[in-house]
């Protein structure tokens, strides 16, 4: 495991309306935690109509990435390309999509999605909540949290 970022602003849940911060059962209901990274927490998300489907939270409650100082800035980037070559080694994707949002839930969070070319979402944006979600037994999760965490490399 890597070195967390020693020195920076204490990284605190401060926000108990949000489920990133109170890491409630709406959180569970979405996401389950794969891993602790250098300023983020690795999920794999629920809905797997992507397969290999992830989310990269910042650890504190910030809205945009303009609020990070420039270490933290750093961190995150690199906490985010990590987790995208550990889900692109574990899945092979065609290519990886990384989708920043949160007009809905505003703490800072990257989705990263795995795109497979002869999809309908090819040379598109994909569909942040599809229609019909792909859910897995909870050894089908645990299988893609085993498969992501070995392919980390820190
Ligand atoms: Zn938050």
């Amino acid at each position: 495991m890597r070195e967390t970022a020693g020195g920076l602003k204490q990284i605190h849940s401060d926000r108990p309306d949000c489920f990133y911060c109170s890491k409630n059962e709406k959180l569970d209901s979405l996401m389950i935690e794969a891993a602790a990274l250098q300023v983020s927490t690795l999920y794999v998300n629920r809905d797997q109509t992507h397969g290999g489907r992830c989310i990269v939270a910042y650890r504190r409650h910030a809205t945009e990435l303009f609020q990070l100082d420039r270490t933290e800035l750093r961190l995150f980037m690199e906490d985010v390309s990590l987790a995208a070559e550990a889900i692109y080694g574990a899945f092979r994707p065609d290519k990886m999509n990384y989708g920043i949002y949160g007009d809905l839930v505003p703490h800072l969070h990257v989705h990263l999605v795995p795109k497979y070319k002869g999809t309908e979402e090819w040379g598109e944006a994909f569909v942040n909540a599809p229609p019909s979600r792909k859910t897995l037994d909870p050894d089908g999760y645990r299988k893609i949290v085993e498969i992501i965490r070995s392919q980390l490399k820190r």
